[in-house]
């Protein structure tokens, strides 16, 4: 549904969640900022999954590692030679496209039988690595450039993802670096440090989050497809024979996760990998059904022990780990989970996003709301005095002063009160709070819930503990 992905999009803008980067100077493409509420909600997410990975589990530590690297690490990651997609150009309109996205888009305008026959030959091609072939695909179906574009194609060719930039003062090749285009060779670099270190013994994990950076080509899907990202990855590694048995374990882990936010099991699938990365045994995405239909948004990967072996063998260093249980040294395997945080971002969002119609007897009403999970919401508790006056202002204060410790909180005496309620709809507040005369006698207040906009009267004094309970 194109429209709610729309929806979504202008929503975002409207109430400082995310912003398309350096607005003013008519953006950059494929990049965005996360504004007030945007960038809380997505270090709340970032933290359940740090705590569910780290804090959840003894054998799981966690690491912060640089974005530059030394430019070895990917040659030796195969990231060189093989991080790659194919590319076409359009010689009249000088566009350059990624011959799968190019296709893919032209399927849109098929029906389903011809576009599954045609994503069919597409991916026969694309596994044969059969480039003039691909062309031929494109040329055939007569697959325009835009509407009313041409069909003047260059070949086929392979177009590098990576992000480099200079090391120093001196611009020779030996200074030219990259940016990491995925976090996970940080963790295998510091695989033996962390090991030593922590005394970890096998089966153990180490976990992180940071940017990536990739040159994407086709990116017009908002935070879906950035050129910078957020990813959280988690590799694991187990002894050789074992990693069949403990992929199946972090499948299934992860997809706990995901139903750990509060979306029915319906809205994910997996989807196996035919066409396997060089370095994989075994990999599957997790994908859910976001408005413009199921995409992936974390990977599964069964990645052998080919990064390790491979850093043994371009640093001359032993990647070992000595087995005490079976006195063996060996290079170990590895299971890695990588979830997208701004992906994830999107997909709590087009899960909460929903616009209701609220007319009751012939009056007009509606509203939008972000049903987020209390623990993900930017902000926990709105309070409002009922009036600007008879101390009721300073009695809010009270309650704000009494819980900011522990959650965000926000104040509001502006406009009425079934307004300031929609507001804080709009970026899903779990519990808004009124403070009215009857609070100045009895001390208690009004608390109304965001998804069933049910008010009822309860003591001041309970109002922290049932966020808290909530938030847990
Ligand atoms: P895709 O096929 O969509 O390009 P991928 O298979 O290349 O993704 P991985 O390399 O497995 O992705 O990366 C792991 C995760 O990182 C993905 O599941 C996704 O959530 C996230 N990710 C990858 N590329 C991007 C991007 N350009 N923008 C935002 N998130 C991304």
């Amino acid at each position: 549904d194109q429209n709610k992905f729309q929806a979504i999009i202008s929503h975002c803008k409207e109430y400082g969640f995310i912003f398309q980067s350096s607005e003013i100077y008519d953006g950059l493409s494929a990049v965005y900022d996360y504004g007030q509420y945007g960038s809380e909600l997505k270090r709340n997410i970032r933290e359940y999954w740090w705590k569910s990975m780290t804090q959840m589990h003894e054998n799981i530590v966690g690491i912060d590692a640089a974005i530059f690297m030394h430019p070895t690490t990917w040659k030796a990651s195969g990231h060189v030679d093989n991080f790659s997609d194919p590319m076409i150009d359009n010689k009249d309109s000088k566009k350059r496209y990624r011959v799968d996205h190019l296709i893919e888009a032209h399927v849109e305008t098929l029906d389903k039988a011809a576009g599954e026959a045609l994503l069919e030959q597409m991916d026969n091609l694309l596994k044969n690595d059969d480039y003039a072939g691909l062309r031929d695909l494109i040329i055939n179906n007569n697959i325009k450039c835009g509407v009313s574009g041409t069909t003047n194609w260059t070949d086929v060719r392979q177009f590098n993802l990576m992000f480099s930039t200079q090391l120093g003062s001196v611009s020779d090749e030996a200074s030219e670096i990259y940016l990491r285009p995925e976090t996970a060779q940080g963790i295998f670099v510091n695989f033996l440090n962390v090991q030593k270190t922590g005394r970890m013994k096998i089966p153990f994990g180490i976990a992180q989050v940071g940017k990536a950076f990739r040159n994407e080509i086709v990116a017009r899907q908002f935070v879906f497809r950035m050129r910078e990202f957020e990813q959280m990855e988690m590799q694991f590694f187990v002894r050789p024979g074992t990693q069949k048995e403990w992929y199946e374990y972090w499948k299934e882990e992860r997809m706990k996760w995901h139903l750990g936010l509060g979306i029915a099991a319906d809205k994910y699938k997996f989807h196996d990998h035919i066409k396997l990365a060089h370095y994989a045994d075994a990999a599957c995405d997790i994908e859910y059904n976001f408005p413009i239909g199921f995409k992936e948004v974390e990977g599964v990967h069964s990645r052998t022990d080919f990064d390790l072996k491979r850093h043994q063998e371009f640093s001359g260093k032993k990647m070992q780990y000595f087995d005490p249980e079976i006195n063996q040294n060996y290079v170990p395997y590895v299971i890695e989970t990588s979830i997208g945080l701004d992906r994830t971002v999107l997909m709590v969002l087009s899960e909460a996003y929903e616009e209701q119609d609220l007319t009751k007897d012939d009056k007009a009403d509606s509203r939008v709301v972000l049903k987020f999970p209390p623990k993900l919401a930017p902000i926990k508790l709105a309070v409002f005095p009922l009036t600007k006056k008879d101390g009721l202002p300073e009695l809010a204060r009270e309650l704000i002063n009494e819980c900011k410790q522990d959650f965000y909180t926000y104040y509001e005496e502006k406009d009425s009160i079934g307004k300031r309620y929609r507001r804080q709809d709009a970026i899903g507040t779990p519990f808004c709070i009124t403070v009215d005369h009857q609070t100045k006698e009895d001390g208690t207040v009004t608390i109304r819930h965001r998804d069933s906009m049910e008010q009822e009267r309860i003591p001041m004094s309970q109002v922290r503990d049932l966020v808290l309970k909530a938030i847990r």
